[in-house]
Parts: C-alpha cells; structure tokens; sequence
C-alpha cells in the first residue's frame, strides 16, 4: 500500500516526559506506517528550551504563522522544582503562553465522546465546547489591601494629561480594592476567533457575559461581538445554518445543564477557566479532551488538554508498566492532519484522520482502555491494557479500516 501524500508541512511542536514516549509511539505505530509525513520539527522539550535560551519556542510559533497548522505535545512549565531537576539557566515561561502571545489566539476546549463513559449530565448527547478567552480581566489585575477610611477611585490620564475620574467607594473601615482592564483589539480577535470556530465546526455559538451589572465592562463585550457578526458573519452563519445567541452568563449556565450539547460556548477569561473545568469534568476526563488554538488570521495549533503526566513517567523511568490514555495526543495530530488535508485539498488526509479517530474511538467502545477509563466506563467487558498495548489495539483496527 504506498504511503498517503501530504503538501504543506505540519509545523511539530516535541514536549516532555510521559506525553514525549506517547508523542514517538503514536508517529512509529499510528501515523507513518500510512502516512508520508512532513513536519517541521520543534524540539520543546525542556531541554533543548534551555540549550536555546527559549529561542526554539519563537522559532515554532512563527513556523505556525508561515505553514499555518501545527500540532504541540504537552510540555513541562518550568517552576522552582523543575529549575533544580533539569538545572536550568532560568525559569523560562510556559510554552503555551509564548505562543498564545505570538499567535493571538483563543483557545477551544472539546470532549471526545465515547459509548460506555456517560457525561455526569445525562442529557449531554453531543460535545459541548468552550471557547476561553486569554487575555485580560481578573489575570491581570491590580489589587490593593485597605487597612483604614478613604476615598478610592478609577483614574484614566489620557496622553495629553487630560484626567477622567469615578469614585469606587468611600471605605468608612478596611477592605480590598481591585482595578482591571481589556483592550479592544483582543476582545476582537476573540469574537472572530470564535465566530470562524463555530463555523469551521458548524455548530452553534452562544456568547455569555454579567452585562446587566457590568454595564460598561461586559456590555462592552457583549457589543464587540454583536458588531463583528452583524457586519462580518451573517451570511456565512445563515449559509451553515447555524446561529449566535447572546445571554446572560447565569441564563447560560441554566441552559447548559438542560441542553443535549452540540454548541460552542465563548465565555469571559475568569468564567472560561472555571467552566471549562466543570465541563470536562462532566464529561469523565481531561484525557478525553481535545484542545486546539485558534488565530485570528487563522493559524491553528492542536494540543492535549493535559500535561506530561509527570507521576507515569516517574513510574516508567523506574521500569514499571504504564496505562497513560494517549486520546487527546492521537486526537491532537487527526486535528492537525484533517486541517492540513482541508487547506491542501488532500481528500485522502482528511479520510486518515476521520479513520484514526473511528479506530482509537472503537477500541475503547469494544472494551479495551487505559487504566483511567476503566473506572469511568459503565461496559460490562473491560480489559486494561498499557500505554504501548492500547497504540497496537488501535493499530489493529486502523489497518482493518484502511484494508
Ligand atoms: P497532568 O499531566 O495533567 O496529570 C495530572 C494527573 O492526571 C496524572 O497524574 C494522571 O492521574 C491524570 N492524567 C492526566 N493525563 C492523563 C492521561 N493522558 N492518561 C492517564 N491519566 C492522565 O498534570 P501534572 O502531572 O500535574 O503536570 C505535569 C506537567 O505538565 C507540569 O510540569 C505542567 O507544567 C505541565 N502541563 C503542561 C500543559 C501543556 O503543555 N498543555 C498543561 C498542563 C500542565 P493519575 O496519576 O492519578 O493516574
Ligand atoms: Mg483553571
């Protein structure tokens, strides 16, 4: 069988730890026995991070910008324990951070449904995905502790020393003060971040904010995404035959629950990190979900939703057998393929990776799982296999399917 053809290279980003045993394993047994790939590859790995000063970050998020689509395995964020265990030069920052930076982008979050593992809310038939925005708000805050009476307000110098005042509050005793800001180019590239996902996965998309109390900060938001998609995206939502509806962030939340899923939910940077976590949990496991950023110009990177799974690797580096779900890593590269195939007209990409992900999905439905899922799933037949045995249980049917 000769091996499927690819265009445009795959910008690779390689991590760390367990998620860099799983990155080899899916490329020697899943990909390239089918595919010729072409990837530019990133070495992540905190390693070669510190050898380059950083550098090799940089490199691979301006490699997304020219090839368009990369795919990232999860990489360590350094702390002060990891700075003594590599023996770095310095504490460099997250990863993903840098290349959200240089990306601009917005991140979506979406579970991998399968037959057996029931989200916590019954009704939640299709994927419900969360759309975060990551820049702003409470993360960049300034915060002041209060120890005595006194006048605090909101202070704007212009450039021109032209002031603009507003009292907050006359403290009568102590409290806590806070002051935050957005700006208007990232709430932009948000909204259109988010209206170009809904259309890429024709679902609906659903924007939620406090506007009936924050009547300038979140109505800001509200009217942000109102305008770009009366003027921008209209017609395209109509032609796909799907909507945007705008509610309350507490209308929203009811709403959710009751819903069957099938819909992308763009929230505010605060409210996206604590949905998100509630979301995932609902459906079973951070292993089953997939996450992609996404750019405005339209640059797309494809991820895990987890970490390296530092405990497993620990356990495998002494020898031991691991049952680490390589899932949301398979799920990452079918994401990048099938958005390369699209981009490059490769009818025969997108087909491997819809048929890699039917595989991996029916291995689980059949029975066989990591350690993870097994307590999760409700199957009356289960088997347990290792990290290595659930990548050759998805072989076998993959090559079935592509007989
Ligand atoms: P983690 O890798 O998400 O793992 C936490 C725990 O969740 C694991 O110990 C394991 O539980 C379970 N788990 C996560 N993924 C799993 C999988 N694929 N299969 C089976 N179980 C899985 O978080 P961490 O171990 O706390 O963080 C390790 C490193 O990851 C940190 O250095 C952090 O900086 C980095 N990190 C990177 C990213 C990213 O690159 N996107 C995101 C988050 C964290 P059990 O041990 O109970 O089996
Ligand atoms: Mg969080």
């Amino acid at each position: 069988m000769s091996k499927i053809i690819m265009k445009t290279p795959l910008v690779e980003m390689d991590g760390d730890e367990m998620t860099r045993i799983i990155w080899r394993f899916i490329k020697d047994e899943l990909l390239n026995p089918y595919v010729a790939l072409k990837t530019d590859y990133y070495d992540l790995g905190l390693t070669h991070r510190d050898e380059t000063n950083d550098q090799v970050t940089i490199d691979a998020a301006e490699a997304t910008k020219k090839y368009g689509v990369a795919v990232k395995c999860a990489t360590i964020t350094p702390n002060a324990a990891r700075v003594k265990e590599y023996n770095l030069k310095e504490m460099w920052k997250s990863p993903n951070g840098t290349i959200r930076a240089i990306l601009d982008g917005t991140v979506f979050r979406a579970p991998i449904l399968v037959e057996g593992i029931q989200p916590a809310v019954r009704n939640w038939t299709r994927p419900i995905c969360i759309a975060r925005h990551a820049y702003g708000d409470v993360y960049k805050n300034t915060e002041m502790r209060i120890d005595r009476p006194g006048k605090a307000e909101l202070v704007f110098t212009a450039e021109d020393g032209t002031e603009t005042k507003s009292l907050i509050h006359t403290f009568e005793g102590p409290g806590v003060l806070m002051g935050m800001h957005n700006v208007d180019k990232s709430i932009e590239s948000f909204a259109r971040a988010c209206f170009n996902y809904a259309l890429d996965q024709k679902m609906d998309l659903w924007f939620s904010t406090k506007d009936t109390i924050s009547k300038t900060y979140d109505h800001h938001f509200k009217d942000v995404f109102q305008e770009i998609y009366d003027a921008e995206y209209q017609e395209s939502f109509k032609e796909a035959g799907i909507e945007y509806f705008y509610t309350l962030i507490d209308d929203a939340v009811a709403r959710v629950v009751r819903s069957e899923g099938g819909f992308v939910w763009a929230c505010k940077n605060y409210d996206g990190d604590v949905m998100s976590d509630m979301i995932a949990t609902a459906y079973g496991s951070l292993a089953m979900m997939t996450s992609v950023l996404v750019s405005p110009e339209g640059y797309y990177e494809y991820e895990a939703a987890h970490g390296t799974v530092q405990r497993h690797y620990y356990r495998h580096l002494e020898g031991e057998s691991t049952s680490t779900n390589a899932m949301a890593t398979i799920f990452a590269w079918t994401g990048a393929l099938r958005k390369r195939g699209e981009l490059d007209q490769l009818k025969d990409l997108v087909d491997f990776a819809d048929k890699l992900e039917k595989a991996s999905i029916r291995t689980i439905e059949e029975g066989v799982m990591t350690g993870d899922l097994v307590a999760l799933s409700s199957l009356p037949e289960k088997k347990k296999v290792n990290t290595m045995d659930f990548l050759k249980e998805i072989r076998k049917r993959l090559d079935q399917d592509m007989q």
